[in-house]
Formats: C-alpha cells, sequence, structure tokens
C-alpha cells in the first residue's frame, strides 16, 4: 500500500468506528447512516483510493473542480453529491455529474435544476438546504433557505421535472442563537424533516454532520454525514 492509500484507509477506519458507536449510542442501525466523504482540494487520485477502500459517496462544494475529478473518476461505482452554494449557470454542469444536489436553497436555483435535468434526461435528488440562523426572506451566510421559506421551496421542486425533492440539508450555524449548540440545531432540522414527511415520505433524508459533529447528527438523526476532514486531513485552504 501506498503512504496515501494507509493514511486514507486508517483514517476511514477511525471514522467508521465514530459513526458505529454513534449508532449504538442512540440505538440506531449502522446502515441507517450513510457516509459521504467531502473530497473537495482533494485530486482524483484521492477519490480512487477512496472509491478502492469501500467509499460509495462522495461530495463536492465547487463546480470547477468538481467537473473534472468526476470526469476522471467516471469509471468508479460513486454517487457525487453537490453540497456547495450553487450559481445557476453551474447548474447545466453540475447535472452532468450530481445524482444528488443537497444545497438547493432558492426558487431560481429550482428552475435552473429543473430545466439542466430534463435536457440531460436525468432525475436529479434535491436535497433543501436550511440556514437555521437565517431571518426569513434571507439566504445564510453559507447558503441555505431561512426556515419560513423551506415549504415553498419544497412545493416548487414537487413541481418541477426533472427533480425529486429526497429531504433536507444543514450545516451548523456559527452564529446566532444555534452557535455552539450544534444537537439543538441538528434537533431542529428533525423537526423540520418531520413536517416535510408528513405529506412527503419519500423526502427522508437528514444531511447533517461533519467532522467536527458528526455524533450530534447521528444522535438528532442524521441519515446521512459529509465527512472531509477527518478522512482525507486538514485542508490547504478554506474550501
Ligand atoms: C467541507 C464541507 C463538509 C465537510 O467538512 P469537514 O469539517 O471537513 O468534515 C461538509 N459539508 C459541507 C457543505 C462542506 O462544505
Amino acid at each position: 500500500m501506498t503512504d496515501r492509500r494507509t493514511e486514507l484507509a486508517e483514517n476511514l477506519a477511525r471514522v467508521e468506528e465514530r459513526i458505529a458507536a454513534a449508532c449504538a449510542a442512540a440505538g440506531r442501525a449502522r446502515e441507517d447512516v450513510t457516509l459521504i466523504v467531502v473530497t473537495k482540494t482533494y485530486p482524483a487520485s484521492d477519490v480512487r483510493i477512496l472509491a478502492e477502500l469501500g467509499v460509495r459517496h462522495v461530495a463536492e462544494n465547487r463546480d470547477q473542480d468538481a467537473a473534472p475529478k468526476a470526469a476522471a473518476c467516471a469509471d468508479l461505482d460513486l454517487t457525487w453529491h453537490f453540497v456547495g452554494q450553487l450559481q445557476t449557470n453551474k447548474v447545466r454542469s453540475v447535472a452532468g455529474y450530481a445524482q444528488v444536489v443537497q444545497s438547493v436553497d432558492r426558487l431560481k436555483l429550482v428552475s435552473a435544476l429543473s430545466t439542466a435535468a430534463v435536457r440531460a434526461g436525468r432525475e436529479l435528488d434535491c436535497l433543501l438546504q436550511v440556514a437555521l440562523d437565517a431571518e426569513a426572506g434571507e439566504r445564510g451566510e453559507r447558503g441555505g433557505v431561512a426556515p419560513e421559506g423551506v415549504e415553498e421551496l419544497a412545493a416548487a421542486v414537487d413541481d418541477a421535472p426533472g427533480l425529486r425533492l429526497r429531504g433536507l440539508m444543514t450545516v451548523a450555524p456559527l452564529a446566532g442563537p444555534y452557535a455552539g449548540r450544534q444537537r439543538a440545531a441538528f434537533e431542529r432540522l428533525m423537526e423540520f424533516s418531520s413536517h416535510l414527511r408528513v405529506n412527503r415520505p419519500a423526502a427522508n433524508m437528514v444531511s447533517a454532520g461533519m467532522s467536527a459533529d458528526l455524533e450530534d447528527a447521528v444522535a438528532a438523526g442524521a441519515t446521512h454525514v459529509r465527512i472531509g476532514t477527518a478522512v482525507l486531513g486538514v485542508r490547504p485552504r478554506l474550501g
């Protein structure tokens, strides 16, 4: 094994242990939580190693980096998730490789994604990104729709050809009433998820939790955790 392969295998094993322990502590089955490895800023060669080590879900947050990486890894059995703030002029590219867009946060993006999905002949899975700290009518600092806007956005995705509403995503807020209270933030997201599922049982994905707070997310009920640093190492730059 190369050094990098050994490093990634060890890191993955540690993350796997953390997820398993968090599931056990919460009385949840391990298979109820899906690991998504966030490979942003890391090369396609790392994605390839991760796939060989059994990773099936990867995520990226910038189309400029993700598009060539996904193309270089097109032979691998991977599901690509897009988790970054998404401009409408990038939507067509993203719809070419991503199966899941987790950062749907405004009506204009819904119509752009729908057009791109139909044009590509694909069905895109969509998660609404909820900014728990955003005021009504505004978007979060790191993207996301304010809680008050969730229902309107959900209805738009319901009606959009080529899109399937699959659930909700959040990033724990750094400021506002939830700053430093990841568990409370993720529990709030679960409440929104419960509301959403009343009329949309298939929208059952809850994407929450990153390297620092995956235990809080699993305890709250997350179905998907997005882990970057703990698997790949500290990123050389913000991304
Ligand atoms: C970078 C990123 C992650 C992973 O964060 P880590 O702290 O490196 O695990 C998760 N979600 C989103 C939206 C990200 O941009």
